[in-house]
């Protein structure tokens, strides 16, 4: 590692870390968003009100919803926010086209399933785009389909699905849209006026970089209050949640008051480091150092460049028989670098996430570190072919 890069003191720079994590979250927090949570709040207090306030209205500001969206956070993982979401805007009798290429898309069609709520999947390849003509034939050749269900950015493999000419036919076609930004919302452009979409749901834990404990979904107004009733399930009733908070101006239930706080600061912080446009320069920064490098080593990325997000990367493992991912993982981990496993059925990856309180030289001492650890594991061929000799 270059002899002026020091980890500890990098990774110290973000509270008591040893290590930076880049991954698709939890993920690096800043200091004062962990700062933020050394105190108790209580949560029928106003200041907790005021609290939950600003973190509804900065968000509906940040998805440019206007006053025609309203923002309902709920407690819990992402996962959680995205069954709330589908459970809550999709009627018992309704019928959800789901847009799959990854493993998030067909977790909605899993949560769909578990609802009892009738869908219909266009998958495409986890290496490939979503089909938006498919998508328009099974509009025109369904009547039946109220809802489309799409994940902007599919971490799976990192790719960026063309969310504004999904929602252009979702709209010509007169149906619902749904949209799963959790791992893109706050880095890259996505307004739900202009997209037009009904609802969008993302986590305080991801490129808002606040902590791990609750999610947040911004509905169109009109859409939610016509959707009374239509939850499966208590806890995760979006209409049910917000009609309290309107009222009280409190969550239901125990709200993750630490989180809560966390998220207040990380949404300032947000705004301070230029917004959308700021977070996503440097995420993009990130990326170009990270796959310029690893490209430069020999890796090569799973994604042609055209679709592939500034979020996380997967490269593809290399080809030499002295590479486990575990041994690789292990190693980088001991020099302060998490990284994350492929989540691929198609071929043995491994992803890095370029997003959290990351900065350049922090990927080009991760890049260090790989060059060191594949000398370690004498990996001589960063590539994923197999060498082929002249007696072959
Ligand atoms: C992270 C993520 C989720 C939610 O995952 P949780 O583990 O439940 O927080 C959902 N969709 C996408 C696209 C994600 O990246």
């Amino acid at each position: 590692m270059s002899a002026d890069y020091n980890v500890l003191e990098r990774a110290g720079r973000t509270g008591e870390n040893h290590e930076f994590l880049l991954t698709p979250g939890p993920l690096t927090t800043s200091k004062k968003v962990k700062a933020a949570m050394q105190r108790d709040w209580g949560s029928w207090d106003q200041p907790f009100i005021d609290l939950t306030a600003e973190i509804c209205r900065s968000l509906v500001d940040l998805a440019g919803g206007g006053s025609e969206f309203v923002c309902v956070p709920m407690q819990g993982s992402g996962t959680f926010v995205v069954e709330a979401m589908l459970g809550t805007m999709v009627p018992r009798d309704g019928h959800c086209a789901v847009l799959v290429n990854g493993a998030y898309g067909d977790r909605i069609v899993k949560t769909l399933r578990v609802m009892g709520r009738r869908c219909t999947v266009l998958k495409t390849a986890e290496t490939d785009v979503y089909d938006v003509a498919a998508l328009e034939q099974a509009l025109i050749g369904d009547k039946t389909i109220s809802h489309v269900a799409a994940v902007h950015c599919e971490t799976t493999s990192g790719v960026l699905n063309p969310l504004t000419a999904i929602s252009e036919v979702t709209a010509r076609h007169g149906r619902s849209l749904l949209v799963d930004a959790m791992s893109s919302f706050a880095a890259l452009p996505l307004n739900v006026c202009d997209l037009p979409c009904d609802g969008m749901v993302s986590s305080a834990n991801k490129c808002i970089q606040g902590v791990p404990g609750m999610g947040f979904a911004v509905l169109r107004r009109s859409t939610l209050e016509a959707s009374a009733g239509n939850a499966h399930s208590l806890s995760l009733d979006l209409h049910d949640q917000w009609v309290y908070l309107e009222k009280s101006g409190r969550w239901r239930f125990t709200p993750p008051t630490h989180s809560a706080a966390a998220l207040v600061e990380a949404i300032r912080e947000h705004a301070a480091e230029g917004g959308v446009e700021g977070r996503g320069g440097r995420y993009a920064q990130n990326h170009r150092v990270l796959v310029d490098g690893m490209r430069a080593i020999g890796f090569e990325t799973l994604l042609s460049d055209e679709i592939q997000s500034p979020i996380i990367t997967t490269f593809i493992e290399p080809n030499d028989p002295n590479f486990t991912f575990q041994a690789f993982y292990d190693l980088l981990a001991k020099r302060g670098f998490v990284i994350y496993p492929g989540k691929l059925t198609a071929a043995p990856t491994f992803r890095v996430g370029t997003i959290g309180a990351l900065e350049e030289q922090d990927i080009t001492g991760l890049l260090c570190a790989v060059r060191e650890v594949l000398a370690e594991l004498n990996v001589r061929d960063a590539s994923p072919r197999r060498t082929t000799t002249a007696a072959e």
